[in-house]
């Protein structure tokens, strides 16, 4: 019988990737689990509230560094680790092994025991199998570590067969000194990256009655590869009913490797060490703060996370204490790391005990490691890899095709049309624009179909000087927007070079400057109504990135996006344009916006952005635009977003379609579908499809008055 009691509740199929759980003598820990590293009895720049909200259960603690300060005799004289620092949850105490072997300073070994000089007062100290698991004793832990003498794997097979066999022997004497000892003790499996080794070290250690099993020696110079290949071969020899642990390691990928390989337990000093940089482990992969990209991103570090730093603060503001070195930067930063860990944690085990971990698997590799080159040294980062990188950015990637193949990986050939970058969100999968030509879609789908210019040369007496206000939903890269402009710089002929000239000579930012200029150049140009367009976006990245590819963005080069970035507005006075940027949530923004007449609706899709499709939203938007005549354009033809449309008050007509789409969709309000709108609108053969349709429902439909609201609209009337 074992100390810990380790029950194995599920493997995953095609994968060893296990979830259990075990008792120490303070709480119930459910693994595969991560231990946040508190050298010092304490996680660097962390409060021990903030480390138990993220759910930790197990706390890592430095027996080298306690034995040297506080030192040993504290924590007798204080009764343990637990009650010194106040933690209620397990503590693993490693042996001191590996900081003798890896710190500098002077040390000798011999069978008897390893002997160093103390960094504190230089005095000497002997740390044998014996002393080590007395200090531990002391210190109270609910896991102690066998001492094992740890070597570089990339030494000589002679020199890591000598440390394994010594490891092999110390073990004993460990087991022997923990005596009727209640805390357990874990044995570790030595042999440097030789197979051989591993597997003959596996062998010894598990037959000695250790209530766990720890791979050690690695994350210490060896590549990832050569570290997962390692893992595998041990833990097929380690016993099934005993947890395993990984020492040291590592990045969240190293985690989801080692997972999969069957490790059940691990610590790593790297989520505070990194934020202490400025460095965040997110859903999206790494984020690095020094970057000065994201010196004014209002949104959240990780908007899928719900720690408190993402719940309260900015990119923005995390920024600018890690730029001015706040230690509340490191701290705020540090805690969201540790979360982000814990709740991966949660999601691989979610994912083991479901049944669905090789799909989880399978989604995560690349994107927990997503720009984790960033910040290395120059020379380490190939040309191939810093391009790739430079394809990425936060949770989007550019895709570059020829006009008419997004998939294909170049067009250098010239045959297939000319290259156009799309962008793709990683975390779903969906490429923005994917089937046809972006800027063809946007002045087709969009431009044309609103017939935007003939409403902007309708210059009606009474109309006056009043905008078209033109609500363009998902900004992504700007390819709507900049369509629309475009479209109308062209109706004008005036550069954009020149547009940018009229902008300084009447001082653009200054409002009531700005308002005459804007009504001299729509009189300068012809008596055509001036346009505000406005803008939304959560997450600028994908305009950010396709900004760096003006080859494969051609609409893009334009002075218009930089400026939009830089102050959230771009004024074209001559040609009467105002163009507004609102970010965050567009389901908070709209209410901030003038009321549209027209409605480019083209985020991505529900599979992405789910908020932006429910019925609820579409619901609020009728709801605003009751007393307006507004039109909505949108790719989707889908019988749930037309039933969501249909349900929420719109009339809903047949919108053009494009490429291989035989339709999109035309939302109207109910005054705009009472004037001479031209539209088609849907009638009884649609309402009969729909009736057969087992997608009937709007999406985030709860009660079903929605049925009732699309039986009677006034539409099929
Ligand atoms: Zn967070």
């Amino acid at each position: 019988m074992t100390r810990l009691d380790f029950k194995l509740e599920a493997t995953a199929a095609g994968s060893r990737a296990r979830a259990g759980r075990f008792r120490t003598l303070h709480n119930e820990v459910l693994t595969p689990t991560f231990m946040p590293v508190g050298t010092h009895a304490s996680v660097r720049a962390q409060r021990r509230e903030d480390v138990l909200e993220s759910g930790a259960q197990v706390l890592l603690a430095n027996t080298y560094h306690l034995m040297l300060r506080p030192g040993v005799a504290l924590f007798e004289k204080l009764g343990g680790i637990h009650r010194f620092m106040n933690w209620p949850r397990s503590v693993l105490t490693d042996s001191g092994g590996f900081q003798i072997f890896s710190l500098p300073g002077s040390r000798s070994m011999t069978e008897e025991c390893a002997e160093f000089k103390s960094y504190v007062d230089q005095t000497t100290i002997r740390l044998s199998p014996e002393s080590s698991i007395a200090a531990q004793r002391a210190i109270g832990s609910d896991i102690m570590m066998v001492l094992d003498q740890c070597v570089p794997s990339t030494v000589d097979h002679s020199v890591a067969k000598q440390a394994m066999e010594l490891t092999h022997r110390w073990a004993l004497r460990s087991l022997a000194a923990r005596g009727d000892s209640a805390q357990a003790l874990f044995g570790i499996v030595q042999g440097a990256s030789y197979a051989d080794l591993r597997v003959q070290s596996a062998r010894v250690i598990t037959e000695m009655p250790f209530d766990g099993f720890a791979i050690g020696g690695l994350a210490v110079g060896e590549g990832a590869g050569e570290r997962e290949d390692c893992t595998a071969i041990v833990t097929e020899l380690l016993p099934e009913d005993r947890p395993r642990y990984l020492m040291g390691v590592g990045t969240t990928r190293d985690l989801l490797e080692a997972v999969h390989r069957g490790v059940d337990m691990f610590d790593c000093i790297l989520p505070t060490a990194l934020a202490k940089q400025g460095v965040a482990f997110t859903s999206m992969g790494r984020r690095d703060l020094r970057r000065a990209a994201y010196r004014d991103i209002e949104g959240p570090i990780d908007p899928e996370c719900s720690c408190h730093t993402c719940t309260t603060y900015s990119i923005a503001y995390l920024y600018h204490l890690n730029r001015v070195q706040e230690p509340q930067g490191w701290q705020l930063l540090g805690a969201h790391n540790i979360h982000f860990y814990m709740e991966l944690m949660r999601r691989m085990r979610a994912h083991i005990l479901d049944g669905s971990w090789l799909s989880f698997y399978g989604s995560q590799r690349d994107l927990l490691d997503a720009r984790d080159s960033y910040g290395k040294p120059p020379r380490h980062v190939t040309k191939a890899q810093r391009r790739a990188l430079s394809l990425r950015l936060g949770r989007y990637e550019v895709v570059v095709g020829s006009s008419n193949a997004p998939d294909a990986p170049n067009a250098s050939d010239g045959s297939a049309g000319a290259a156009v970058g799309r962008i793709r969100d990683t975390v779903s999968g969906e490429i923005m624009h994917s089937v046809n030509d972006p800027a063809e879609e946007a002045r087709s789908l969009y431009v044309e179909q609103s017939r935007l210019l003939e409403r902007l040369r309708r210059a009606e007496p009474g109309v006056g000087a009043r905008p078209l206000v033109v609500w363009d939903v998902g900004l992504g890269a700007a390819t709507n927007a900049m369509a629309a402009i475009q479209c109308i710089e062209a109706e004008h002929a005036v550069e954009a070079e020149q547009s940018i000239e009229a902008d300084h000579a009447v001082e653009a930012r200054h409002e009531v400057q700005a308002r005459h200029a804007l009504a001299r150049g729509a009189e300068s140009a012809g008596r055509m109504r001036p346009l505000t367009l406005v803008s939304f976006e959560n997450d600028l990245d994908s305009l950010i990135l396709a900004l760096r590819h003006p080859a494969w963005f051609r609409h893009l080069r334009h002075p218009a996006p930089r400026r939009l970035l830089e102050d959230n507005r771009w004024l074209h006075a001559a040609a009467g344009i105002e163009w507004q940027l609102l970010r965050g949530d567009f389901n908070q923004t709209k209410f901030r916006a003038p009321l549209p007449d027209l409605v480019f609706f083209d985020p991505f899709s529900f599979k992405t952005d789910s908020g932006l499709w429910t019925l609820a939203a579409f619901r609020e938007m009728a709801k605003l635009f009751s007393l307006n005549a507004v039109e909505l354009y949108t790719y989707s033809y889908s019988t749930s977003v037309r039933a969501a449309l249909l349900a929420a008050g719109f009339y809903v007509a047949k919108g053009r379609g494009t490429g291989p789409k035989a339709e999109t969709t035309i939302g109207l309000s109910p005054l705009a579908a009472a004037g001479p709108h031209g539209r088609e609108l849907l009638g009884e053969e649609w309402l009969a499809k729909w009736r057969r349709s087992d997608a009937q429902a709007p999406l985030g439909a709860d009660d079903d008055s929605w049925r009732g609201a699309i039986e009677r609209h006034p539409q099929f009337r």
